[in-house]
């Protein structure tokens, strides 16, 4: 009876904490979880994973799962297009059905100057064997035959970025499939532990203090992403990072009539549906900055003026729910990612609204850092250390309301 019980949970009871570990990872999201899987493939299983609230309650569980690696720059384009190749094969090697369903990503164009920018990115994303193009109006009614593309709106359709690997997956599927795999590997999965300061002795983290007791590491993981630069403070590290909330909402469900992502970046919107036939959509985030998860009116009625101008149809439609979650924005909207000055602690961090698609090539690229000692070649463009360079990574015009 009690091995029937023990088989219907997902992970091991948490047990109280060890002394010491090699690796802890702080966060309980997609990336902590995903970094404690990858850790498995090194051999590395002495981790524990500290999250202060239940797994996946920060943005990995409040995010609307849209997975696309049609970035602007190279660097971007390439590392995110590893991270959808490593989703593709997820639910095989987690052994769980995370839904991932690639039904192809649109980003509406509305102007002459949008289109350039477009056909830019389609011509860096195809140099790196991506597929995205420019399509012209008559093809984006193909893809959303129940989208309004007619003149008459306040921004007319000129033609869309069109990238087919596109598409959505379920988040808490991705969380449960990563912490369970995890924990099956040997890594401790600590729930309702927070951290609540690092100790530092020079250039090294010697001791991790949480609200369940002290313990040594030999790697500290900072994987918080909106929480980042606070974890960040206790080790004495600064990020160029400000935390704002993203809103999204769902409506009602109703018979499925879009089965494409769509995303407008002038009209702040985007839009796609699930499974179940509710509207998923959000915005762009919110300009001040806070750690407090509170949602706005002028969120709603902005998001749906706009969306009704794309889907009249959703009129009557009632929205059923809405919520904010945090995000840490970096200047050029691309990640911080990997090592900081002190020597064994590594941060995940910078992730904006678009972190979630990365997961699984966070994970994976941690996990080797902290194996090999050394900084994967794909992840090296994201260093902090960039911007005491001044070599940044510009994801502005492919990052934002995009996702
Ligand atoms: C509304 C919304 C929509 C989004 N849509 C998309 C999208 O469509 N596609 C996409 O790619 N991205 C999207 N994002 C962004 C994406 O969700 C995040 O970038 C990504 O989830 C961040 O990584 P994570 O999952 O590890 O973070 P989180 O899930 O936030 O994990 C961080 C964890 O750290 C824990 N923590 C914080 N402080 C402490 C502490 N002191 N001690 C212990 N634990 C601590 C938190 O409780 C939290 O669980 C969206 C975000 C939001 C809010």
């Amino acid at each position: 009876m009690r091995d029937l019980f023990r088989k219907r949970r997902m992970w091991r009871r948490p047990t109280e904490l060890k002394s010491s570990y090699d690796v802890v990872v702080i966060g309980g999201g997609s990336h902590g979880l995903a970094t404690a899987h990858y850790l498995r493939e090194h051999g590395i299983t002495n981790v524990a994973v500290l999250e202060k609230s239940y797994i996946g309650s920060g943005a990995a569980g409040r995010n609307t799962t849209i997975l696309r690696s049609n970035y602007k720059t190279p660097e971007g384009a390439r590392f995110y297009d590893a991270s959808v190749k490593l989703y593709e094969g997820l639910s095989r090697e987690l052994d769980f059905n995370l839904l991932f369903s690639q039904c192809g990503h649109l980003t509406l164009a509305h102007s002459d100057r949008a289109m350039f920018v477009m056909a830019n990115r389609a011509e860096v994303n195809r140099l790196q064997g991506i597929d995205s193009r420019l399509i012209g109006p008559d093809e984006v009614k193909q893809l959303a035959p129940a989208m309004y593309v007619g003149p008459d709106t306040s921004y007319p359709i000129t033609g869309a970025l069109h990238h087919p690997p596109g598409g959505i997956i379920r988040h808490d599927a991705v969380v449960w499939g990563l912490a369970r795999s995890a924990d099956a590997g040997g890594a401790e999965i600590h729930p309702y532990t927070e951290v609540l300061g690092l100790d530092r002795s020079g250039d090294r983290i010697t001791g991790v203090r949480t609200s369940r007791g002290d313990v040594r590491a030999g790697v500290v993981l900072n994987c918080t992403a909106g929480w980042s630069t606070l974890l960040c403070d206790m080790a004495g590290v600064q990020l160029p990072i400000t935390t704002h909330i993203l809103q999204a909402c769902v409506t009602e469900p109703v018979k499925p009539f879009l089965d494409v992502v769509v995303v407008s970046s002038q009209m702040h919107i985007y839009i796609s549906q699930s499974d179940r036939g509710e509207f998923v959509m959000g915005s762009e985030i919110e300009p001040w900055t806070t750690y407090r998860t509170q949602g706005t009116l002028n969120f709603l009625q902005d998001l749906t003026r706009h969306t009704l101008e794309l889907f009249p149809q959703l009129e009557h439609a009632r929205i059923l729910r809405a919520w904010a979650g945090l995000c840490d924005l970096s200047p050029d909207y691309s990640p911080i990612l990997g090592r900081t000055e002190v020597e064994n602690f590594h941060v995940s961090a910078g992730w904006g609204t678009y972190g979630f698609k990365a997961a699984p090539i966070v994970g994976k690229t941690l996990a080797e850092l902290v194996a090999t000692d050394r900084t994967p070649e794909l992840i090296a463009p994201f260093a902090l250390e960039r911007f005491y360079r001044d070599d940044l990574v510009s994801e502005l015009a492919a990052a934002a309301v995009s996702h």
